[in-house]
């Protein structure tokens, strides 16, 4: 097959070298992981149970028809069954489990997929309209297959040739979908839509898997089992690549390999710069599993904890106070002491709650982050509590989304005041001066920061959305993906403006949004007086190493000069000046 190219949008770094798995939407809705050679029979036979047990369900439906049902009714059982003995049903899933090593469930939402989208061409709308009967008839099988034990074992990664190839290829994937990848063994994700600081892109780089989104057309150009290589510093997709490009990417990859294990000698060391300046260096995480990671990494706290990924992903139901509180707790105990900032509920845009059925024009701009919460004060009290309890066990701050008014800073301290009134009242163990910072993550946050000074504790800069709403690009949306700008000099007056603000008052400032994590920026954000970065534990030692070779008499004077230019061209020029000095 010949080769060819296709061009997105980095998300994640490295070099992925594997075969495509097309992943259809439904499939994301299902366990998918691939079966060992020796339990492939064990698993075809997991499917013709399920298969043989609708088969039973279906006749004792029909049999147990009251004498008056409709006529339609026994007619509707009948096309259920004819569908299930239908060889599109109960044969070629099974050569998908035989072919592909998919497990059951993977297979038989596959063919369902294939199988609806030759319905969706049929002219007729009444045949059209039968593919609703035939995912009915695999919902039904999906059931049964829920309650199976689900027999052989996934297969652990680099146990199988298999396995360690898989790169996934899809229309989209949802955050929570991709914190769905965090167990699999996939080695790197190509998708059609998508932008650089989209909570997809951002699940991925926390994953540390090369990624690359945006990638027009992907899901259409790409087959399955093709070879496929990601160059996820560039957003390079090399389809059915030559002998000797594979050769040059797996040369890339071992010198990359060989880099993070050279930058891994430097994680004890302390993030000082050559002047002696010290910096200090956060993990952004989604998960309390995430602490392992930046521990490992040497970070020196949570500068982010995304909390609402605990809630994302959910059927229908909220974690509870007590679900919460617990992995509030593990993850304040997984950092030993050392801060860990949670950031209240940031629900909405680009990650809704599947129990929202907001249905909103433009999201981002919409009942978002704190403004969901206020307008559900049992949903924030609850987390809240939660938040609090957890404060009992280790050094714990709590962090805000999305603030932009003075009623929004009033009512959000009240709502604490409130939680910590109520677990006094129980008795309950908190940390009644626990410190309370804002996100500043929208322009008309950074334009008004005495407002936030005056009652806040600290300051945590969002880039990501600040530059969304500072330039109005939408940062989910690829077409506009070209003009989301970190160094627009408005971008950067706003940053700089909240880092001598926050200072002033003495109150710390972080970075926490990507900006904070790309070494290119890191010499920028110190020259405008950045000490705090929270970024993925990914690129930590990366930005350390940065630090460690910055010296602040050199950068300093320059930043200055980019503060005060408009030219795109000059502050470019400077920016890349920086990391040469
Ligand atoms: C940000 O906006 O920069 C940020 C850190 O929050 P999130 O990416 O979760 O919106
Ligand atoms: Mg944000």
């Amino acid at each position: 097959m010949a080769s060819f190219t296709l061009h997105g949008i980095p998300v994640s770094r490295g070099i992925a070298i594997g075969r495509a798995q097309m992943l259809a939407p439904a499939a994301l809705d299902v366990k998918h992981y691939l079966i060992a050679e020796e339990h492939v029979e064990a698993e075809v036979v997991r499917l013709q149970t399920a298969l043989a047990t609708v088969h039973r369900e279906l006749q004792t439906l029909w049999n147990e028809l009251p004498k008056d049902a409709p006529t339609e009714l026994g007619a509707f059982i009948d096309v259920h069954a004819l569908i299930l003995s239908d060889p599109m049903i109960s044969e070629a899933p099974l050569d998908i489990i035989r072919s592909r090593h998919y497990n059951a469930e993977w297979a038989l939402v596959t063919q369902i997929e294939e199988l609806s989208a030759q319905f969706d061409e049929i002219e007729d709308p009444y045949l059209r309209e039968r593919k609703v009967d035939i995912q009915q008839v695999a919902e039904r099988v999906l059931k049964v297959l829920l309650g199976s034990e689900p027999l052989p074992m996934p297969v652990e990664p680099d146990d199988d040739e298999f396995q360690a190839q898989m790169v996934v290829v899809a229309h989209d994937i949802s955050p929570a979908d991709m914190l769905k990848f965090r167990d699999r063994s996939f080695i790197g994700f190509v998708t059609d839509v998508g932008g650089q600081n989209s909570h997809t892109a951002i699940v991925a780089r926390s994953l540390d898997i090369p990624a690359a989104v945006g990638v027009s057309q992907a899901s259409n150009l790409i087959e399955q089992d093709d070879w496929v290589i990601i160059d996820g510093d560039a957003g390079v997709v090399i389809v059915s690549p030559s002998a000797l490009v594979l050769q040059q990417y797996r040369d890339r990859q071992l010198a990359a390999q060989r880099a993070r294990k050279k930058l891994s000698k430097l994680k004890k060391t302390p993030a000082v710069t050559r002047d002696g300046t010290p910096i200090t260096l956060l993990a952004n995480i989604e998960l309390p599993d995430d602490c392992g990671p930046a521990l490992e990494a040497g970070a020196n706290g949570v500068g982010l904890f995304r909390s609402e990924f605990l809630f994302m992903g959910r059927a229908s139901d909220m974690p509870s106070e007590d679900e919460q509180f617990e992995q509030y707790r593990r993850a304040v105990v997984a950092m030993k002491g050392r801060p860990v900032t949670i950031r209240t509920l940031d629900i909405g845009a680009d990650k809704p709650l599947d129990t929202t059925e907001h249905t909103a024009l433009n999201p981002a701009l919409g009942l978002r982050a704190i403004r969901y919460c206020l307008s559900e004060p049992q949903i924030f009290l609850t987390q809240l509590r939660a938040i609090l309890r957890a404060s009992a066990f280790g050094k714990l701050r709590i962090l805000i989304p999305m603030l932009a008014h003075a009623h929004e800073i009033d009512q959000s301290l009240a709502m604490i005041e409130l939680a910590k009134a109520e677990l006094r009242e129980a008795n309950i163990k908190h940390d009644a001066n626990v410190d309370v910072g804002a996100m500043i993550e929208i322009p008309a946050a950074a334009l008004a920061l005495p407002m936030f000074v005056r009652k806040m504790k600290f300051l945590s800069i969002g880039t990501n959305d600040l530059i969304q709403y500072t330039l109005a690009i939408d940062r989910v949306d690829y077409e506009v993906a070209h003009l989301y700008n970190p160094l627009h000099p408005a971008v950067l007056q706003l940053i700089s403006m909240t880092i001598a603000a926050g200072h002033k008052a003495g109150i710390d400032v972080a970075v926490c949004g990507e900006m904070a994590g790309d070494v290119k920026l890191t010499r920028l954000l110190l020259g405008m007086g950045l000490r705090d970065f929270s970024m993925h534990p990914a690129q930590l030692l990366s930005v350390k190493q940065e630090i460690l070779n910055s010296d602040m008499a050199r950068i300093v004077p320059q930043t200055r000069k980019i503060l005060r230019s408009m030219e795109p061209d000059v502050i470019a020029d400077a920016v890349l000046s920086l990391q040469t000095m």
